[in-house]
């Protein structure tokens, strides 16, 4: 199965002010500073979610499909 789960499209302008940690209802993000790692798994159970992405102030998040037999992704920062 086909799901969506955030990258960092632009890593430059991440602030890491970890809103997007913050607004997930799964707490599938967590700071592996200088990097995020998402927990697809966790994630997936949220399959039309896409409140990182809203919550986003700076617009460095964007959503990517994933299958659901991946579990963890590294959003590089
Ligand atoms: S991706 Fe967006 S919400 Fe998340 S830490 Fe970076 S600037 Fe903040
Ligand atoms: S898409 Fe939703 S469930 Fe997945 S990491 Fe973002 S806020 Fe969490």
């Amino acid at each position: 199965m086909k799901f969506n789960y955030p990258v960092l499209a632009n890593p430059e302008i991440c602030q890491h002010c970890k809103t997007c940690m913050a607004a997930c209802p799964v707490k599938a993000i967590k700071d592996i500073d200088p990097r995020f790692e998402v927990d697809i798994s966790k994630c997936a159970t949220r399959s039309d979610c896409f409140s990182c992405v809203m919550h986003c102030k700076s617009h460095a998040l964007v959503l990517k499909q994933a299958d659901t037999k991946e579990k963890i992704n590294i959003l590089t920062g």
